[in-house]
């Protein structure tokens, strides 16, 4: 972004701040000092704490202006130009809105239970190699990150590709709203966060809030190998653009060959080109079936989008092949779980060759609420002693799963308990890994088998 203090002062009717600052320049918003950068604005957020104790930090990091609450009257800086907002994150939101209408781009948004993060980035590198593209940070999808995102985008941004979580109906209403995309993307339903929901119906339905912001002219991708996004579409008005692994859907694989760290593929309507993603997992083929859809809408060749995905940088931490210390292969994907994810893995995992053995470490997933134990239970059938030789458990909640093994696996399905305790999982898991083979690693974030890997390694 780029602005005069005294065009943000004007565009959220804020009251005017001294002569000496009103021509200050600002070209970025960061609401964390650490992360700030020369020309700053600073926004301080009330969390844990409240962000207005940091300006003099931001001032020092070279901020320029900072919003300052209006309830807040004490220690109001004199320093720095300090524009009074009623409330900081909300003036974030007013000012994006009034970047976007400045500078309107062409915004993709993407929401899905899984995949968002995976398909924003293939979105955005395919994007790249026609437009400027800027896209949101890492998985700053929530309600802070979509403004930050939106502010920090350069002014001569042609595409801008937003992620867009939630946990809460009503979330993704207000970010489209905000962001009104040319093109809405919906990975996929799953049951991640239906602690808060209920029931996957619900979640569709929170997930569908995406095409409120639609324009009347946009174009809706969707996964239509989901009944419950099928049925929902059908009131959808705009042009619509469906992808998944069915001859129903506009866009399939016809072929896919699996490899442990490439994917290719063939789809349905390119006969001549083949796709090559730097990733392992079929779920991987539909993030990128997905991101060529809307980037399709770009008029982006698929020859382009072939070329431009076989050098896709995958983002870190989603299911990594690292070596650990006895020569085993470890497919690490600590980062996030939940129980269609932790199908779709195990479904890619028993098709990689091996000499060895396939052992697997699941944690706990979180968030499933009153279903969790039923939910946790459920992975039992996907779970074949024919493949996996060893299988060890860590967390609370996926007792139910060892109890829904136990005939399976009346010997060698360990459940590791109590969490926070991980040494004894170590220490047999390092003496169950031997050289060749296979280990998969996969857990909620919350469970830190990022520390189980550490000690593998
Ligand atoms: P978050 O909610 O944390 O932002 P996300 O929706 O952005 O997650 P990614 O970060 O792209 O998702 O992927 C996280 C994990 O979800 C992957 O490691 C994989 O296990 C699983 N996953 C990714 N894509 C799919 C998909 N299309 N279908 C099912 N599972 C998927
Ligand atoms: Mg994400």
């Amino acid at each position: 972004m780029h602005f005069k203090v005294s065009e943000i002062v004007a565009a959220l009717n804020a009251p005017a701040v001294p002569k000496k600052f009103a021509d200050n320049e600002v070209d970025s918003v960061s609401f964390d000092t650490r992360e700030i950068k020369p020309g700053a604005l600073f926004v301080p957020l009330i969390g844990e704490r409240d962000g207005h104790d940091f300006v003099p930090a931001a001032i020092t990091a070279g901020a320029t202006a900072t919003f300052w609450q209006k309830d807040h009257t004490v220690d109001i800086p004199t320093d720095i130009a300090v524009i009074i907002v009623d409330d900081p994150l909300q003036a974030m939101w007013q000012l994006a809105q009034h970047y976007l209408r400045k500078i309107n781009p062409k915004v993709v948004a993407v929401t899905g239970s899984n995949g968002k993060t995976t398909t924003k980035d293939m979105i955005a590198t395919i994007l790249a190699t026609q437009y400027n593209v800027a896209k949101t940070y890492a998985n700053y999808n929530n309600e802070i990150g979509l403004p930050f995102t939106i502010l920090n985008a350069p002014t001569n941004t042609e595409v801008l590709v937003l992620e867009m979580g939630m946990d809460r109906p009503g979330q993704i209403s207000h970010m489209t709203q905000l962001a009104r995309p040319d093109v809405a993307v919906i990975t996929m339903i799953g049951e991640a966060h239906i602690e808060f929901f209920g029931t996957r119906d619900k979640i569709a339905d929170a997930k569908m809030e995406i095409v409120q912001g639609l324009s009347a002219d946009g174009t809706f991708v969707f996964n239509g190998d989901e009944p419950l996004l099928q049925e929902r579409a059908a009131k959808v008005t705009q042009k619509q653009k469906t992808f998944g692994t069915q001859s129903t859907d506009d866009l399939y694989p016809v072929s896919v060959s699996a490899g442990t760290h490439h994917t290719t593929f063939v789809t349905n309507k390119w006969a001549d080109v083949t796709f090559t993603i730097p990733m392992m997992g079929e779920y991987n083929v539909q993030n990128a079936l997905a991101a060529i859809q809307a980037a399709r809408v770009f008029h982006v060749l698929p020859e382009k989008c072939a070329q431009a995905l076989r050098k896709f940088v995958p983002t870190k931490n989603r299911a990594q092949w690292l070596e650990g210390d006895a020569g085993e292969q470890i497919l690490s994907d600590v980062y996030n779980s939940n129980p269609t994810a932790v199908r779709e893995v195990l479904h890619d995992f028993v098709q990689v060759p091996t000499d060895g053995q396939r052992i697997i470490v699941l944690g706990d997933m979180l968030e499933l609420g009153d279903q969790s134990a039923q939910l946790h239970a459920s992975l039992a059938t996907d779970i074949d002693p024919a493949k996996i030789a060893q299988v060890f458990l860590y967390g609370h909640d996926i007792k139910s799963l060892a109890d829904a093994l136990s005939e399976k696996y009346p010997t060698t399905a360990l459940h590791y308990y109590p969490v926070g305790d991980q040494t004894t999982l170590i220490h047999d898991l390092q003496n169950t890994a031997h050289s060749s083979d296979l280990v998969l690693l996969k857990g909620s974030h919350g469970m830190h088998l990022e520390n189980v890997l550490a000690r593998l390694m």
